[in-house]
């Protein structure tokens, strides 16, 4: 690989391959590719985040097709990260290999990438987020993240985005209980897609009547938005965009309080766990080079110590020599 500092302002400078380039260093765990993330970081922030979570099938990609269409329109440039563990396609390493987005792929203002498997990053989350800061730092305007709403880590992705739409469809009573099981809680907007197919406007009433129920009537909060559109028809994009807007403003008005507030949520969150990830990485590398572990599983096993008090003695070790 290049040297770190040539390969950021390459990136910086919107190049393409050089982007493509570092996604795959960082799914093959180079050590290179998080010093060029380094670099990146200060030139990211910029971009405006949109998280598109649903249950298969419900219509993600090609929505998320037409918003790409709809924001090149009007002159936005936009990266997408596809996130579906369910995948047969590893890493990504085929570019825009979702076939509806297929026409986007060689639009110069379109940078699609795909991430099926957990790669070296640690853990979904912190593959998407890489893959979020690199198109950022690339100078995308809106990034798209669109994940499955099945898996926690998939939840926790879509939700990290400063908006997050929920998508489901007419009459999916499991989706609708689904929703109320906590995915409601991170949808700024609500989408009844399919919704040229019938019951659309009774699933769109219900989805009402529980955001009703539901929504603190606090004045400042964002109150949540349902929206019907046909993806497939193209119809009600315009009115959907229109409240992703709404939502972009809603966070930027009193010198962008919200969308701060909503900055150190992530910040705070992605610090945490690279933390986490690395302290245990390192832990467990030391413990099993240097023997302590097996010694530990050994004494376990003889009821010599037990799991709790032996956790707790390599924890204060740690600390301790961290703090020294
Ligand atoms: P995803 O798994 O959520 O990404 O769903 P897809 O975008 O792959 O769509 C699944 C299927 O639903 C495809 O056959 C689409 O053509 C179809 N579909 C998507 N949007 C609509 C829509 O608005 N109306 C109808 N009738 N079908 C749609």
């Amino acid at each position: 690989m290049d040297n770190a500092s040539e390969v950021a302002e390459r990136i910086m400078a919107g190049e393409v391959r050089a982007a493509a380039r570092l996604m795959r260093d960082l799914d093959d765990g180079r050590p290179e590719a998080r010093e060029v993330l380094k670099l990146l970081y200060p030139k990211s922030g910029r971009a405006h985040v949109i998280g598109i979570t649903g249950s298969p099938g419900v219509g993600k990609s090609t929505l998320t097709d037409r918003l790409i269409q709809h924001l090149r329109e009007a002159g936005k440039t936009v990266g997408v990260v596809a996130v579906d563990p369910t995948s047969p396609f590893s890493g990504g390493a085929i570019l825009g290999d979702r076939i509806r987005m297929q026409r986007h792929a060689l639009d110069e203002g379109v940078f699609i990438r795909s991430l099926a498997t957990r790669g070296h990053f640690g853990g979904l989350s912190a593959s998407a987020r890489a893959v979020i800061s690199v198109l950022d730092a690339m100078g995308k305007d809106y990034i798209l993240v669109e994940t499955v709403g099945v898996g926690q880590d998939e939840v926790e992705i879509a939700a990290a985005a400063y908006t997050t739409l929920v998508v489901t469809v007419p009459g999916l009573g499991d989706d609708i209980q689904a929703l109320k099981a906590g995915l409601l809680e991170v949808a700024d907007l609500l989408v009844v897609n399919k919704a040229d197919k019938e019951g659309a406007e009774r699933t769109y009433q219900d989805l009402l009547l529980m955001l009703d129920l539901r929504t603190a009537k606090t004045p400042d909060a964002w109150q949540p938005r349902v929206y019907q559109t046909s993806a497939k028809k193209n119809r009600g994009i315009t009115e959907l965009m229109g409240g992703i807007l709404a939502h972009q403003e809603f966070l930027q008005r009193d010198g962008g309080q919200a969308l701060i507030a909503a900055r150190r949520q992530r910040l705070r969150q992605e610090f945490l766990d690279l933390l986490k990830e690395g302290v245990f990485a390192r832990l467990v590398d030391q413990m099993t080079k240097n023997g302590r572990l097996e010694a530990i599983i050994q004494d376990l096993l003889e009821r010599r110590t037990d799991p709790y008090s032996a956790a707790e003695t390599v924890i204060a070790a740690a600390l301790e020599s961290a703090t020294r």
